[in-house]
């Protein structure tokens, strides 16, 4: 099963096209990872993949449904870069932040017993039991990100999509949310997710998406390596990218 695909999607802000008829898909249980330069589109491609935002032309089928019509919001998770800034001035705390996530289940009734167990494993999955009671904006980069992936588990999402979730976050902190993120997805879950640091995304996703306006990879990171996307992508075309710096020679 597809849970993303996107065929031939295009998307202008004020008439300037910043993604260009890319057509890509997504499979149930792919752990994918978006690259490309700053300002090439990554952010709006994704929430074009997601259906927050419409394509000028093209169409995005999210689990089987042309986004228009796509109503299953739970079954998506998405952390977005401004989320993390969201809550700055709210005082609410990781578990009451981890609870929304079970709003879309619980509707108008009240919250059950088991709405409760669901929120305390899923603070537990991501590693921040012992925070739930601190208040979200007292928390550091990293453990926020952790919050809203719970909220994500939470609501049984199956898709999760993160835009730079390590931005700002320690070396040591960063392997070990990568180390979660490819346990959830060993799990099963389907994973998207925009990274500036190539070396970390090309070590622990399945599929690598490269793009600068135009698709210009998708595929392995063996084969992301081995092909010219990179030097196209940040515009160093007529330098041999495939090879090591200390490896070059005249
Ligand atoms: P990336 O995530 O790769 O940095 P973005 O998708 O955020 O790229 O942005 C792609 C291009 O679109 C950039 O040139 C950016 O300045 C422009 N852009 C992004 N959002 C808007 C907006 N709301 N209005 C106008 N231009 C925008």
């Amino acid at each position: 099963m597809n849970v993303i695909e996107a065929e031939g999607v295009t998307f202008a802000y004020d008439e300037r096209p910043v993604v260009e008829d890319v057509s890509l898909t997504v499979e149930e249980g792919e752990f994918v990872g978006l690259i490309g330069p700053n300002g090439s589109g990554k952010t709006t491609l994704l929430k074009l993949l997601l259906g927050l935002q419409r394509p000028d032309s093209g169409t995005v089928r999210l689990f089987g449904e042309p986004t228009g019509e796509f109503s299953d919001g739970e079954r998506l998770g998405y952390v977005s870069q401004k989320s993390t800034d969201a809550d700055r001035s709210m005082p609410i705390t990781v578990r009451e932040v981890v609870t929304m996530g079970r709003y879309p289940h619980v509707g108008l009734r009240r919250l059950r017993e088991e709405d409760r167990e669901i929120v305390e494993s899923a603070l537990d999955r991501v590693g921040i039991a012992h925070l739930a009671d601190r208040r979200i904006n007292r928390l550091s980069g990293g453990q926020k990100q952790r919050t809203y992936i719970a909220r994500a588990l939470a609501s049984e999402a199956d898709l999760l999509a993160l835009d730079e979730p390590t931005v700002g976050v320690d070396a040591d902190s960063r392997d070990r949310f990568y180390d979660l993120l490819n346990e959830l997805n060993e799990r099963g879950i389907t994973i998207v997710l925009i990274e500036h640091d190539i070396g970390v995304i090309t070590e622990h996703v399945d599929t690598v998406v490269c793009i600068n306006r135009e698709l210009l990879h998708h595929g392995s990171p063996d084969a992301f390596a081995e092909s010219d996307a990179l030097a196209r992508a940040y515009g160093l075309e007529g330098t041999d990218s495939r090879l090591p710096v200390r490896n070059r020679t005249a």
